[in-house]
């Protein structure tokens, strides 16, 4: 197990560019096979389900890990999330940014946000569209404790390679009309394309961990 973990870490070691960073997406693996990776020397990890999230968080605390929430947030977990992650990538319209920014204040934390966009119609998956982002922009920035550092996205299913680089240059270029110097795009099947069109933050979980065993999303 922690063989195939360290060969296949070694090989994307050697393909990543120095220029990118890299958040290892550990849902649906254990906390132990999280703390093998840790030691190879990466802290950021990813995290979609709360539930599961502050179960390893728990059992980690012992390691300074940066926890990022990388699902789709429901309301009432907002507080919870403020509360234990460091970076939330998925805060998708005005309203959940407010309460975001409203329990921020009230924790006394000042989350890094990453709002999630979605450049293709995808029913799958979350996200505002370009000009929904646009028009609540102004209102986003008045936003006490809220840090914006970038914007997240996903491609659907499907695409062709050419599609998929398309998709995530216009992230970048969205990415920087905004001044917002992050862009949290690439996946394990993807991530070549986003690398070659700005990418800053890979999301990558079966390339690090292989196959997920409590797989949802
Ligand atoms: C699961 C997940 C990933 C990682 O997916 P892999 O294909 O295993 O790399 C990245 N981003 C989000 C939002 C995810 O839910």
């Amino acid at each position: 197990m922690t063989d195939f973990l360290t060969n296949r870490w070694t090989t994307l070691m050697e393909e990543l560019p120095p220029s990118v960073r890299l958040l290892a997406v550990s849902k649906g693996h254990s906390a132990s096979t999280i703390r093998s990776v840790a030691s190879f020397g990466q802290q950021a990890f990813g995290e979609s389900r709360l539930q599961e999230a502050l179960e390893k968080q728990k059992l980690l605390s012992d390691l300074n890990l940066q926890w990022h929430f990388i699902g789709h947030l429901q309301k009432n977990k907002v507080r919870a999330v403020v509360k234990t992650f460091s970076v939330i990538h998925s805060v998708d319209s005005l309203s959940l940014a407010q309460r975001v920014s409203r329990i921020a204040v009230e924790e006394g934390c000042c989350p890094n946000v990453l709002l999630q966009i979605k450049l293709r119609v995808d029913p799958s998956k979350g996200g505002m569209e370009r000009g929904d982002l646009i028009s609540i922009w102004p209102e986003l920035q008045t936003l006490p404790a809220l840090r914006i550092t970038g914007l997240m996205t996903m491609a659907p299913f499907g695409l062709r390679v050419d599609e998929r680089q398309s998709l995530f240059t216009e992230c970048r270029t969205l990415a920087d009309k905004l001044k917002l110097p992050e862009c949290s795009m690439g996946m394990s099947g993807d991530w070549h394309e986003a690398v070659a069109a700005g990418s800053t933050l890979l999301r990558l979980g079966s390339a690090i961990f292989g196959p997920r065993l409590m797989s949802r999303t």
